[in-house]
């Protein structure tokens, strides 16, 4: 009998013995969970304001980049957040946001985002960059991007004195498609006319320092473009007008430009420095100045609203 009490004693203190070892496990375990959870950056955002689902959204785009760390040590940051829902936020631009952002502390995300996109975090004409030829149709130039003196398109031809003044030359595919647009327009009762286009770095250079010897720099700069910095150089681009209204003052308002402005993408053309988009261009408001880039890029342009230095930012330069 007392045998047996002893080997019931025995293995009841085993069973708690068991016990114990599983109990502290589990406990030892969720204290390790724990400690390692503290060393996340998900940990670590959250205790610095962010929500689980921010802190998430910022791990996606930081990963481990340098800004990362860097955020990880200082309080909720909830403008980052703002720049990061922007639909044209570019991760590579992140610290040129910051720094324009902090130089303008009036304007909004969606600004910092568009203005540093299109560079103007830098000055006109201080840190040009050269024009990637290759990119055709969608070559970019203004007055950030520069041509090359020697650079002359290709395949230039003359615009036919039917839809245009003597002496205007674009390349094939920019006539073939003005074209086509002059007898869609002349068909809704407006006669196109081009009254300039392709424009050599030289003969740019000559109007720029006629300009420029009679009424200074600033007043060059404000009216033309610098030599290399012309779009007219490409050879894709029009200044086109109605013919009962050739006038640079007038011709936003006639029926002509709204119809341009409804119909053009439908053969390729974009309307270049929209008024109320000056800041972004970098040029005044220029009803009659039109731009090929093909039907497709086209579309996108109108139909998102942006211009093309915006579409070049964003959908070529960043998708590189
Ligand atoms: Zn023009």
């Amino acid at each position: 009998m007392a045998k047996l009490k002893l080997k019931k004693k025995v293995l009841y203190r085993g069973v708690i013995l068991i016990i114990i070892i599983i109990a502290g496990t589990i406990i030892g375990l969720n204290f390790y969970n724990d400690y390692e959870y503290k060393k996340t950056y998900e940990y670590k955002l959250i205790e610095h304001g962010y929500t689980l689902e921010e802190a998430k959204t910022l791990i996606d785009y930081f990963k481990e980049d340098k800004y990362f760390i860097e955020l990880l040590s200082k309080e909720k940051n909830s403008y980052i957040l703002d720049l990061i829902k922007e639909k044209y936020y570019i991760h590579d631009y992140l610290e040129r946001y910051i720094k324009y952002a902090d130089k303008n502390k009036d304007i909004s995300a969606t600004e910092v985002v568009t203005l540093v996109n299109v560079n103007r975090d830098n000055n006109y004409y201080e840190n040009d960059i050269p024009t990637d030829i290759s990119k055709d149709i969608l070559i970019n130039v203004n007055k950030y991007y520069k041509l090359e003196e020697n650079f002359e398109p290709e395949n230039l031809v003359d615009i036919s004195l039917r839809y245009s003044y003597a002496d205007n030359k674009v390349t094939k595919e920019t006539n073939d498609a003005y074209v086509s647009m002059w007898n869609e327009a002349k068909e809704a009762g407006y006669t196109l006319i081009v009254n300039s286009s392709y424009r050599s770095f030289t003969s740019q250079e000559r109007v720029f320092n006629n300009i420029k010897a009679s009424s200074g720099l600033k007043e060059a700069d404000k009216v033309a473009a610098r030599p290399g910095h012309s779009e007219h150089q490409t050879g894709l681009s029009i200044d086109v007008f109605e013919i009962n209204n050739q006038s640079t003052a007038t011709f936003k308002d006639s029926p002509a430009y709204i119809w341009l402005k409804e119909n053009a993408h439908n053969f390729g053309f974009i309307e270049r420095f929209p008024e109320g988009k000056e800041n972004i261009t970098g040029y005044s408001f220029e009803a009659w100045h039109w731009r090929y880039v093909g039907n497709d890029v086209a579309k996108i342009i109108h139909d998102e609203n942006i211009t093309f230095d915006e579409y070049y930012a964003y959908y070529i330069e960043n998708a590189k």
